[in-house]
């Protein structure tokens, strides 16, 4: 059995919707993990942080404007005036849901609830859609076996467990639909695996089955050897490794949510990058063997800072980057990048939310210095330590560039460099035009 999602995009109008029925209705048994329609979780988003707010006028006003882009999805997306009318009645439900929001207190738990009414009207609709086509299909509702723990991170043997019960049922169905992203807490409410979780949704259900290939369909053909948001004729990356693929995702490339990887490859699962407007492309396949190249690829990442902290208390002593790693655990920030000195060490995160109150306890070790609007350069290849030529290809292409930080030798994957973020587009150009024309 394969797993089949299908992003934002691939479900974004009823032309989008349509479409997909050709790609999944071939014979074969699979799930579909279906996002929300693109814009969704954004407006949801929205409404959630207008409530926050206290401005339940604004939620409403905010909530009506998506419920009638609804409504006209349901004109355009059904034939039938029967199916037109369930498809209403269906978009009044969630919208009624979420209109209750709008008086009393709000909670962190009731935005969860309102998050996921993104995923249950996109899959629903898609249900009622294959029913309006007498094509079989089965709603298997995500938050019937998709479950995180107590410290937010999946529970693979609960989500194995009640999806292996629940597929039980259907035994002779060959389409079964499900909600990405959208999961149950430790405490069984409502919860989600967070921004761009569905890829995970996916990975986590293939992996839980044992699927023979988890499927991401997105609006490219793959990988890009670049980011072509910034850089021109970027090509398509056919073959990646697991870890080829995590660092890739992890630092930049859109396509991926990073998370997705790690269930797959536990398991060893082809993960399978498809373009749903270039069906026959073959896309990116991501599989543990993958043959080693110079250079695959360039990912960028944005929004990094950098804490430098400097101490003499450093000079030929011991246990002082545990005392660094244990402020940056206590604040529940990943470190992303690190390179030391025998008297200083700088650290990058991508999670500035404690930033204040990292760099106040690290002031008890040494002199601290913050800095923002940092980028991280991640170049995929061939970096195993025997390898000579290639760190020098990569610094004389950025001669012009300042380089903040180098990290090399952490990876056989990969080399990572830290440069202000004013610089990215020129960094990303020079690397293509370097490394790959
Ligand atoms: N709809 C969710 C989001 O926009 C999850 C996803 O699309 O992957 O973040
Ligand atoms: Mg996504």
């Amino acid at each position: 059995m394969k797993i089949m999602k299908f992003g934002g995009t691939s479900v974004g109008n009823p032309d989008r919707m349509k479409a997909l029925i050709s790609l999944i209705n071939d014979g074969e048994k699979k799930i579909v993990v279906l996002s929300a329609m693109a814009g969704t979780t954004n407006s949801l988003v929205e409404i959630a942080d207008l409530l926050h707010a206290g401005d339940a006028s604004a939620a409403t006003e905010r909530n009506n404007i998506l419920r009638s882009k609804y409504h006209q999805v349901v004109d355009e997306l059904f034939a039938t005036g029967n199916f037109k009318k369930s498809g209403h009645d269906l978009i009044d439900s969630h919208f009624e849901y979420i209109r209750n929001f709008t008086s009393g207190s709000f909670t962190k738990l009731q935005e969860k609830s309102i998050l996921a009414q993104g995923e249950l009207l996109s899959t629903s609709l898609f249900h009622l859609l294959l029913h309006e086509r007498n094509i079989k299909a089965v709603l298997l509702p995500a938050l019937s076996f998709m479950r995180i723990d107590k410290d937010g991170e999946p529970d693979s043997f609960y989500i194995e467990e009640n999806i292996e019960r629940e597929l039980k049922n259907y035994q002779s169905e060959n389409i079964i639909i499900t909600q990405g992203f959208i999961c149950r807490n430790a405490h069984g409410e409502i919860d989600n695996l967070k921004r761009g979780g569905s890829d995970f949704t996916a990975s986590l259900i293939g992996a839980a089955i044992n699927a023979s290939e988890i499927q991401i369909w997105t609006d490219i053909n793959g990988f890009h050897n670049n980011d072509p948001r910034f850089v021109e004729n970027t090509k398509v990356i056919r073959e990646l490794s697991f870890d080829e693929a995590a660092e890739l995702a992890y630092f930049g490339a859109k396509i991926l949510h990073p998370s997705s990887v790690n269930p797959a490859r536990e398991k060893n699962i082809p993960v399978r990058l498809k373009n749903t407007m270039e069906p026959d492309d073959q896309g990116t396949l991501i599989t543990s063997s993958s043959i080693l190249q110079d250079y695959k690829a360039v990912a960028a990442k944005d929004g990094i800072s950098v804490l430098r902290i400097r101490s003499d208390r450093m000079l030929m002593a011991y246990g002082f980057l545990r005392k660094v790693f244990e402020i940056f655990e206590a604040y529940r920030t990943p470190i992303d990048m690190i390179t030391t000195s025998e008297v200083a060490v700088s650290i990058t995160i991508d999670n500035s939310d404690f930033i204040k109150q990292i760099a106040k306890d690290l002031k008890e070790l040494g002199t601290v210095e913050v800095e923002e609007n940092q980028t991280i350069v991640c170049v995929v290849g061939d970096f195993r330590t025997e390898k000579t030529g290639s760190a020098p290809e990569i610094f004389e292409a950025l001669n012009t560039i300042p380089l903040k930080m180098i990290s090399y030798g952490g990876s056989p994957n990969s080399l990572s460099l830290l440069i202000d973020s004013s610089n990215k587009k020129e960094a990303l150009r020079l690397l293509s035009k370097h490394l790959f024309n």
